[in-house]
């Protein structure tokens, strides 16, 4: 897929030149010549990433930039202002308006090519994300996040490796403003050890470092598990350019160039804290989403989605299994006058105990789940006959047995509920609906024979007295 590339530049022969050398490299580049242009162009197309130069008339460069990345809708696209401004003080305003990166006029097309390759990716990253969050936003189980800019810069961890004195005593003065935590280290297996032992926001990494290349450091960093997605901002010489472009290349995020300037350090150093705390929220939002659609709110149980993949599976696996598969249909008996009587919220009440009960009486490889309503299901792989009735039992004695304290005038609850439930012989194929067809006949049957009863396909209605006292051996 190729990568679109939005030029912006009020000259015509700059624009004319950029969108050449894109497109000999197989971008798909558009074009703008003034800021409402480029706003109006970055909404309509999306383009992947920006190049936007700084000075042009009306609107300028950094404005344009404010714009863009302060409307959640595309302020995941990533900017690189070029400029023929070589001053600090103005790659730091550009960084703080929010741009992604700076390249200077005349163009290094090493710098420039990489520069746009790495962001390209990242946006990439970005983007499946997004996608995701979006799918958990339409599901109404998270609310939509900010932009990276919403994020916070401080008390970050980063991992300095550098073996010149003066460069990282400058670091830890500068970064001392956001209160990072900064560790220095002067060799690669130094810093190796360290990434082992601890996570880190981001790493500085030199690459002119006496005993090593900082590159094949940087290239360590990427393939280990454990640092894969630490930030790595580059320290280097102005004649590094080659290298530098091939640590982008290998996966370092961002460079600076020495004489390091403080503010444009610092600027830099939280553009990546930044990126890398929203990249985790979108990941932390997506794990939550993805729990929450597959649990109970209410009783934390899983729910139906869950249970039917998980009901396919083990009844693949007892195909070849040694030993049968329990199912147990379970339902109260008479909730609606529950609710009726006492309301909803003693019924809720009363779910979650109920719930709770169940899964205090299965073992750890069990699983339950909440159909809906007040309708629960229980799978027990690796049972025999005679177990899978044992436990139905248990179910239903430790409802009835004990009453469930609730906000009701007497204080508690006599509860019931039926069982139905249906054992998938080992070594046989079943289809899932056909076995969940029986174990809810059983449960009609469960029913009908009186309520507060444990009812098997094939075997019918069990006798509570064969099963007192339990016998010992399935109680652990
Ligand atoms: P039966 O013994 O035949 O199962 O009778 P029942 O009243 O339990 O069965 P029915 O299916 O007629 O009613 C189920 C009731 O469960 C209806 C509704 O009031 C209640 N219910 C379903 N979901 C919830 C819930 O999430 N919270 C509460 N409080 N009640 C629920
Ligand atoms: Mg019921
Ligand atoms: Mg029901």
């Amino acid at each position: 897929m190729s990568a679109r590339v939005l030029v912006v530049d009020d000259i015509l022969p700059n624009v004319k030149l950029l969108e050449a050398k894109l497109a000999s490299e197989y971008y798909d580049v558009l074009t703008a010549t003034s800021g409402p242009e480029a706003l109006e162009k970055v909404k309509r197309d999306g383009p992947d990433i920006v190049l936007l130069d700084v000075m042009m008339p009306g609107m300028d460069g950094f404005e344009v930039c404010r714009e863009i990345k302060s409307d959640p809708s595309y302020a995941h696209i990533p900017v690189v202002m070029v400029t023929a401004l070589t001053d600090a003080a103005d790659r730091v305003r550009g960084l703080e308006a929010g741009a992604d990166d700076f390249l200077s006029k005349p163009l290094n097309d090493t710098a420039l090519m990489a520069r746009v390759r790495s962001l390209v990716r990242l946006k990439m990253t970005v983007d499946e994300w997004r996608v995701r969050e979006n799918t958990a936003t339409q599901l109404g189980v998270v609310d939509k996040g900010g932009t990276a800019m919403n994020e916070p810069v401080e008390n970050a961890r980063i991992l300095v490796v550098d073996d010149q004195d003066y460069d990282s005593e400058k670091f830890i003065e500068t970064l001392k403003v956001d209160n990072d935590i900064v560790e220095v280290v002067k060799t690669g297996p130094e810093a190796m050890e360290c990434v082992i032992g601890q996570d880190y926001d981001l790493m500085v990494i030199s690459l002119n470092l006496a005993s090593e290349d900082g590159l094949r450091l940087c290239s360590h960093i990427r393939s280990s598990e454990r640092s894969r997605s630490v930030p790595i901002l580059m320290v280097a010489g102005e004649d590094d350019m080659s290298r530098i472009a091939h640590g982008l290349e290998i996966g370092a995020h961002d460079y600076i160039l020495r004489p390091v300037d403080r503010n444009e350090l610092l600027a830099r150093v939280r553009t990546q804290i930044r990126r890398k705390r929203f990249q985790e929220r979108l990941r932390s939002t997506y794990e939550i989403s993805l729990s929450m659609a597959l649990t109970d709110s209410l009783t934390g149980l899983y729910n139906r989605r869950y249970f039917e993949v998980h009901l396919q599976k083990l009844l693949q696996k007892n195909e070849t299994s040694r030993k049968s598969l329990g199912i147990l249909m379970i339902d109260i008996d008479h909730f609606k006058s529950v609710n009726d009587t006492y309301g909803h919220a003693v019924g809720d009440d009363i779910l979650k105990e109920f719930s709770e009960r169940l899964q205090d009486k299965l073992r750890g490889f069990d699983m339950v789940a909440r159909l809906g309503g007040e309708e629960f299901v229980a799978l027990l792989p690796d049972v025999s006959n005679e177990m899978a009735h044992i436990v139905a039992e248990r179910l239903r004695s430790a409802i009835a047995e004990k009453p469930f304290t609730c906000k009701v005038p007497d204080g508690s609850l006599t509860i019931t509920a039926s069982i139905g439930g249906t054992i998938v012989e080992k070594g046989t194929t079943a289809d899932p609906d056909q076995a969940m067809k029986q174990a809810d006949d059983s449960l009609y049957k469960a029913k009908n024979e009186g309520r507060n009863v444990s009812y098997f396909h094939e075997t019918g209605k069990l006798n509570p007295e064969d099963f007192i006292p339990e016998p010992r051996m399935f109680l652990d």
